[in-house]
């Protein structure tokens, strides 16, 4: 099922539901640390999963001639195929991320097709950080500058339109009228700015870009404040953006996230929260006081109406469990 119609059934039976993000397993793991997480969630009904796209590294190793060698790594492979057992084993649609750093429009298209033969319709397209170590994204000589490329390249192959051709494959390979997909694209918003924006309005006017290109709804990046994420729902509807938007909210787990989640995210911590926080003395108890604000969070935006609520999990489910039970 598309995920705009999940979220346009529940916003039509006027009910909320939730949905939360997983990580794919680090290179050698298995897939149980990932089915355990969802062991967790599933019984309560999530709406949808999504599954985090992680970029390429780098790594140096020394050749026996003492030279350096390069190599490009990645410490987390596997959205697609992850989120196709997550699909095959629960019965609950997944949404792979994609991102355009590090790839090729070939690239993307590759990745593409894999979810599409696998009957996989759902995808959050974004551009995705700077390389690890630069201070800016650089884009693939072959690739997208702006998610808005990438929502673009996904409407066009839902139009059977490739990379190579304008409706038929003239490559020597397949020459029949090109296969149309059907995917339904997800973008990212940001209700606090995105880090590299000169102002709001001018993230918003690429917000609206992205869903001229073909988007079919937003989920926004994590915010602590309900009323900057209905500010930010305000703002869209005023700069003409109509798809549903999913406000995404995370439960604070450890003394240390009241640096790291600005740092990583771009985002401010209200100071009632900082306060609560601070004065925990261990990471027990600020466990609880994420969930007790995000519990808060999540009715708040229960109540304001909104159809879908997204979780930040970053793997841990447990916290995620203890709010759904209370607002869902
Ligand atoms: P864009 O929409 O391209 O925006 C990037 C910047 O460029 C913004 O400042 C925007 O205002 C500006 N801009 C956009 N279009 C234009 C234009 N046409 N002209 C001029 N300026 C423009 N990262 C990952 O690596 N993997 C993930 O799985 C992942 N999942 C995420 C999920 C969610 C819900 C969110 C909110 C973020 C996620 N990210 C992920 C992080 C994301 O990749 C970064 O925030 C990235 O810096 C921006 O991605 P974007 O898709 O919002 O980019």
């Amino acid at each position: 099922m598309k995920i705009i119609d999940i979220i346009n059934d529940a916003a039509s039976r006027g009910t909320t539901r939730f949905t939360f993000e997983l990580l794919p397993p680090l290179k050698g793991e298995g897939t149980a640390g990932v089915f355990e997480a969802i062991d967790t969630l599933a019984p309560l009904d999530p709406a949808y999963i999504n599954v985090t796209f992680h970029r390429e590294d780098t790594r140096y190793t020394e050749r026996p001639d003492g030279l350096l060698e390069r190599h490009t790594v990645r410490h987390r492979p596997g959205t697609v195929g992850i989120s196709a057992a997550i699909a095959r084993r629960y019965g609950i649609e997944t949404v792979p991320h994609i991102i355009c750093g590090g790839q090729s429009l070939y690239d993307i298209e590759d990745a593409l097709i894999d979810m599409n033969l696998l009957g996989m319709h759902n995808v959050l397209a974004l551009r995705g950080d700077a390389r690890k170590g630069e201070t800016r994204f650089d884009p693939h000589p072959q690739g997208h500058s702006y998610a808005e490329g990438l929502v673009a390249q996904i409407a066009d192959m839902n139009r059977g339109k490739y990379v190579d051709n304008d409706g038929d494959n003239g490559h020597g390979g397949y020459k029949g009228p090109a296969h149309k997909t059907n995917f339904c694209v997800g973008v990212a918003g940001y209700p606090e700015k995105h880090a590299e924006s000169p102002n709001p309005e001018a993230d918003i006017k690429a917000l609206r870009r992205k869903v001229d290109a073909g988007a079919d709804y937003i989920v926004t990046q994590m915010s602590f404040d309900n009323d900057r994420i209905l500010d930010f729902i305000a703002r869209a509807r005023t700069a003409g953006i109509t798809v549903p938007i999913v406000p995404g909210i995370k439960p604070l787990a450890v003394k240390a996230h009241l640096t790291v989640l600005p740092h990583t995210f771009h985002v401010d911590l209200p100071p009632d929260l900082v306060h609560e926080v601070e004065r925990c003395r261990d990471n027990a108890e600020v466990r609880r006081v994420g969930i007790e604000w995000a519990t808060q969070q999540a009715a708040g935006l229960k109540k304001a109406g909104l159809p879908v609520i997204h979780f930040y999990s970053m793997g841990r489910t447990d916290n995620i469990a203890q709010i759904v039970k209370q607002v869902f």
